[in-house]
């Protein structure tokens, strides 16, 4: 069975983080969807829904629900861009959902190929929103993994949600 490119992810990542510019936290994810010009609409969604994407007049569309916490649309909206940027292919003539919240999915096993495209998304987005080069100056003062103070402090800089920055410092997210 194929296993996730999670390293590719990360290395696409990078390169569109050099390629917009970007060098610095909270990651200009608009920014980043625009110059795929790609539409982001963000509407109230079914709560278990984080986000979809399609493409339209070959240019991909991302729906983001309005419900969820603007940390967590960010955390979309880089997933859905990864699937944009790393499997264009499987998108086309279909709408792709994601129905949970895609960084929760299990990583460490793969059972299907959409497992495998959707730990790539995350993979990808973990690297877009929180890059490891600005990560690792971050944790020049070693971070105990359970002080929540300044778990809450990164998380507001990098514009994510907490449970997405342990789990990036858990090296969940790490190839
Ligand atoms: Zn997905």
């Amino acid at each position: 069975m194929k296993k996730p490119g999670k390293k590719n992810a990360k290395e696409q990542a990078q390169k569109v983080l050099a390629d917009t510019g970007i060098q610095g936290a909270p990651v200009a994810v608009d920014k980043i969807a625009r110059s795929f010009g790609a539409v982001i609409e963000v509407r109230p969604l079914d709560e278990q829904l984080s986000g979809m994407i399609f493409v339209k007049d070959g240019a991909p569309v991302i729906g983001v629900n309005a419900l969820h916490h603007p940390h967590r649309q960010r955390f979309t909206i880089a997933h859905e861009i990864g699937h944009w940027v790393l499997h264009r292919k499987q998108l086309e003539g279909v709408v792709h959902v994601d129905k949970t919240y895609p960084m929760l999915r299990r990583d460490q096993e793969s059972s299907s190929g959409v497992d495998l495209i959707e730990i790539e998304a995350n993979a990808f987005a973990a690297e877009l929103l929180m890059p490891e080069a600005l990560l690792a100056g971050e944790l020049a003062t070693p971070l105990d993994i359970d002080d929540e103070k300044r778990l809450i402090a990164l998380s507001r800089k990098y514009r994510v949600s907490v449970s997405a920055m342990r789990f990036r410092l858990l090296g969940y997210f790490f190839v």
